[in-house]
């Protein structure tokens, strides 16, 4: 599991771009890559302006890594299932990446971040078809109901983000419920559905396959 625990605005003022890792706060004037959009660290100035053929890729990947929070190693792993799998190699990764629990429980509002809801799933809040999964990476399939377990706390917890997250849009490829607080998987994404469009996934096939 991918945790980072320093200041994470500083991996979007890295990418130069919002990758929503704060939930609300993202969407605020507080948000760090509104206020001051230059890479972190000293010496602003004197770096080079343009990237290498090379870190243009790198930076592709690095980018997805972070959105989705995946290490290295899970990333390469999940490279070569989409890899194996039949169609573009990019498209399946960034199906891949969407299919995870922790970014469908993200994507539909119940919870407050990406990072909150991995801590739900970790703590056991959240069930798959009636039962407690634990595992943010879990891979949801065409046809899952994922709901809080049968507690009364981890029904308000969902219920109480939920709320908050009214006006949040919900992905086509799921069905959020909002009066039984579960979401069904109705197919799986598309590159169309993927909530991060400018991803070139392309750049990331090549630099992985390298
Ligand atoms: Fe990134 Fe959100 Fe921080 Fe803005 S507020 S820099 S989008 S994590």
């Amino acid at each position: 599991m991918s945790r980072v625990t320093g200041p994470v605005c500083r991996l979007c003022r890295r990418e130069g771009f919002k990758l929503f890792l704060k939930g609300r706060r993202c969407e605020s004037e507080k948000c760090a890559v509104d206020r001051r959009n230059v890479p972190p660290g000293m010496n602003v100035n004197n770096r080079p302006k343009r990237l290498s053929d090379y870190g243009v890729h790198l930076r592709e990947k690095q980018k997805a890594k972070r959105i989705y929070g995946v290490r290295e190693r899970q990333f390469k792993r999940l490279f070569h299932m989409a890899e194996r799998m039949k169609g573009n190699t990019g498209v399946n990764l960034l199906s891949i990446l969407e299919r995870r629990l922790d970014n469908v429980v993200d994507a539909t509002g119940m919870s407050l971040s990406r990072s909150h809801a991995r801590q739900l799933i970790t703590h056991g809040h959240v069930a798959v078809n009636g039962r407690k999964v634990d595992i943010p990476s879990y891979m949801v399939r065409a046809g899952d109901v994922i709901a809080p377990v049968a507690k009364e706390r981890a029904r308000k917890l969902v219920a109480d983000c939920l709320e908050l997250n009214a006006d949040k849009p919900v992905p086509n490829w799921l069905a959020l419920d909002k009066e039984a607080a579960s979401v069904r998987v109705n197919n799986l994404p598309a590159r169309e559905d993927v909530r991060f469009q400018n991803i070139q996934e392309q750049f990331i096939v090549e630099i992985c396959s390298k």
